[in-house]
């Protein structure tokens, strides 16, 4: 995979040694069991892949190129960079100003762009209309533009579904930037309606079967379906795509269950369930597979915690730490300094998005063993200062150095 130039402070030299020896011991990505870094009395077990991505790492690379190359002149971001506070911080400090929230708010009109600025668009990617506005004021923005091509792809997706004259269901969070963006590719091409869960594909499922009233439809998915959608019609055939960074168990449970409402409706068999239902694959990224796979095996080991590294906006994150809910007391974290001491940390519900104090997290026994991972815009500096605040709470624990020296070896107390 290509590399990409990206400020090394956001790189561990701890984590980088262990990426590169578990790559060269397991290049075909069949081990997802995470490594045992043991520190003595506390034991970190890291996930087999997390951190940085190809999107973002290629967002990030072309971003601080942009700066510096660009010196003297006015350089926008569509919105955030990617869902980092710690990246987005350090681009509005190199003087990159933000045009939009994560919402899609505007922070500054785009009339007051003019075409000698430069605008970024961030990995995630943007609306045909906002592209068209960018465009038309003279702004070059193929230039700057940083696109996943993962996002892409969902886009192309999209395009061969409604060519063969399926609507478009997108599994997505409707205010999250990608899924707007793929939203606005799909529309273009097809009637396109969004799906938040399973809840909102069951009520889809409703029209579909006609158990709804149609006008009810409107008011449902306000919001999250093209203009001129006509239920009666543009339900008969559908095929299903997803944001990249969804849940895989959840977006395979809706392409099923929107699968078996098609059959059920027209009485289908595997011969012509494509009359009505698109024959296709989920489109999560290679980045969401790899680091919500490596959590599943992170958590057969045997440990107190978990602890979850990432911005509190991020979707990838957020359902890593999903899945390690479901086993463990998880801690949701932007920085290390959300750990406040040996007893308390601050952490994020994102259920209900707010941030809590927790008590005693940490078990008095020895040794503690925790689980750690981080979203795919994530510095893996930062992961690594999470290691070193946790070790810093028991004093006869190796140092980093020691590990670091040492990565994979059972000697230096480190292991696959
Ligand atoms: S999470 Fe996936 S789709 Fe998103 S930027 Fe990373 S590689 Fe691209």
């Amino acid at each position: 995979m290509k590399t990409f130039d990206v400020p090394v402070n956001y790189r561990s030299p701890l984590i980088s040694a262990i990426k590169k020896k578990r790559k060269e011991s397991d290049r075909m990505k069949k081990d997802f069991a995470p490594t045992l870094l043991d520190f003595g009395p506390v034991q970190i077990y890291l996930a087999r892949h997390f951190g940085f991505c190809y999107g973002v790492e290629n967002a990030i690379d072309i971003a601080f190129k942009t700066v510096e190359e660009n010196k003297g002149k006015r350089i926008f971001l569509l919105s955030e960079m990617i869902h980092n506070p710690q990246v987005n911080a350090d681009l509005k400090a190199a003087g990159v100003e933000f045009l939009q929230d994560t919402k899609g708010k505007q922070l500054m009109p785009f009339e007051q762009l003019t075409a000698d600025d430069i605008v970024l668009i961030p990995a995630f990617g943007t609306t045909l209309e906002i592209e068209s506005k960018l465009k038309a004021i003279g702004i070059a923005t193929e230039k700057y533009d940083t696109t996943c091509p993962f996002v892409e792809k969902v886009w192309n997706r999209s395009e061969v579904i409604a060519k063969n004259e399926y609507t478009i269901v997108i599994h997505g969070k409707p205010k999250h930037e990608e899924t707007r963006a793929t939203f606005s590719h799909a529309a273009a091409n097809a009637p396109s309606v969004v799906v938040t869960d399973m809840k909102e594909a069951q009520e889809l499922a409703k029209y579909i079967l006609g158990e709804k009233p149609v006008a009810q439809f409107y008011e449902e998915f306000k919001g999250q379906y093209s203009e001129g959608f006509d239920v009666a019609n543009h339900l008969q055939r559908i095929g299903v795509v997803n944001q990249t960074t969804m849940l895989a168990s959840d977006t395979q449970a809706i392409a099923d269950f929107l699968k078996e409402t098609m059959i059920k409706k027209y009485g289908l068999s595997e011969a012509t369930i494509k009359d009505h239902f698109a024959d296709t694959r989920d489109t999560l990224c290679y980045a969401t597979n790899d680091n919500q796979t490596a959590v599943i095996g992170m958590l057969d080991a045997p440990a107190d915690l978990a602890i979850v590294v990432g911005g509190y906006n991020s979707s990838n994150t957020s359902h890593l730490v999903e899945l390690c809910e479901e086993k463990l007391p998880t801690y949701f974290i932007n920085s290390d300094e959300k750990i406040l001491s040996k007893e308390t940390i601050l952490h994020y519900n994102f259920h209900n998005h707010t941030e809590l104090v927790t008590e005693q997290y940490l078990p008095t026994k020895e040794p503690v063993k925790i689980l750690i991972t981080s979203g795919a815009s994530c510095p893996d500096a930062l992961v690594e200062s999470v290691i070193k605040k946790l070790v810093g709470f028991y004093p006869n624990s190796k140092t980093i150095e020691e590990i670091t020296a040492s990565p994979l070896s059972p000697e230096g107390g480190t292991k696959a």
